[in-house]
């Protein structure tokens, strides 16, 4: 999203500075950090000792977006092109959609139910073969994929409200909520980590709920904007320690209400979901013993690619969609 930078009382103010980023990263963060408590004992451990990484590394898939260009159909699926709930015409097999529409169209309209088999394969190798900077890495980021599969703006074409006068919902829905009420105000008392006895119907079933939803983020928002007044809708707040024009505290929370819980809904069972696949895949690997202070987290390799990661975010180059 472009940021508008203004000059006001001679210093910087950020205008709109939300980017369509799919829950953003205090959500994700927060997301893995979470899920580390859900897990059994024989997988805490190393888990716990890693919560760190685990927080740290949830955006790295949103940071790929800026360097590579196949990144960003991986973290959505535009359900609605393909007819209407619950899309029975799309194949949830792969080979069987590609048949059906084409590799091509497939990407354009979002892969990341097909993304998540790939990736949680890469985890399940990973166990077995303990690799611990695989692990970290693998799990860090099905943390992130299989969160944003639970924001209903991740399923639908008008992501950001971009064909209906709305543009920046995505933003207000995933990002200034969840930094306005998730810590201290939303409950995530959330019990125990569970083995999913079929991982891809499990995120099929989160993508269909997520797009039956997204008609109400869209309508819900779309009323209260018709009848708030322009200049209480926006309101000069501090962000991150910089004063920004933004989605005002009061329009925010009222937009909350009348979602009637959707949002903390939404991220409590990105928790869930994020530790029961976490914990799926290790059953599924035969349950190896772990360390709980691995001597090497990440390798070389890998230490170089967050690197670049880093930099061509701050370079903030984006390729591809803007979706998410
Ligand atoms: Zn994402």
């Amino acid at each position: 999203m472009a940021r508008l930078l203004l000059a006001l009382w001679g210093g910087w103010v950020m205008l709109c500075p939300f980017s369509a980023t799919a829950w953003g990263f205090f959500a994700h963060e927060r997301i893995n950090g979470l899920a580390v408590n859900l897990l059994p004992p024989g997988l805490q451990a190393l888990f716990r000792s890693q919560q760190t990484y685990l927080i740290r590394h949830a955006t790295d898939p949103d940071k790929r977006r800026y360097a590579v260009k196949e990144e960003g159909p991986r973290h959505y699926i535009d359900l609605d092109r393909y007819g209407t709930y619950p899309f029975d015409s799309l194949p949830r097999e792969w080979k069987q959609a590609v048949a059906r529409f084409t590799e091509d169209t497939l990407q354009q309209h979002g892969i990341v139910p097909w993304w998540m088999e790939v990736m949680t394969g890469r985890l399940i190798k990973a166990f077995r073969e303990k690799d611990i900077p695989r692990i970290l890495q693998n799990a860090a980021e099905i943390g992130h994929y299989l969160s944003d599969a639970h924001v209903p703006l991740h399923t639908c074409r008008n992501h950001n409200g971009q064909f209906s006068g709305q543009r920046g919902i995505h933003g207000l829905w995933e990002s200034r909520i969840p930094e306005l009420l998730a810590d201290g105000k939303w409950n995530f008392w959330i019990g125990q980590a569970a083995f999913i006895e079929d991982m891809p119907a499990y995120w099929w079933l989160r993508l269909l709920e997520s797009s039956l939803a997204a008609d109400s983020v869209l309508r819900i928002e779309k009323e209260l904007d018709a009848r708030t007044d322009p200049s209480e809708k926006y309101a000069y707040e501090e962000r991150k320690g910089k004063l920004v024009r933004q989605y005002s505290t009061r329009y925010t929370k009222q937009y909350d209400s009348l979602m009637n819980g959707m949002v903390e809904r939404r991220m409590r069972l990105s928790v869930q979901s994020v530790a029961s696949i976490w914990f799926t895949c290790w059953v599924l690997a035969g349950q190896p013993d772990l360390p709980s202070s691995p001597q090497q987290r990440e390798d070389p390799e890998q230490r170089e690619m967050i690197r670049q990661l880093d930099r061509q975010w701050r370079l903030k180059r984006v390729n591809g969609s803007e979706h998410l």
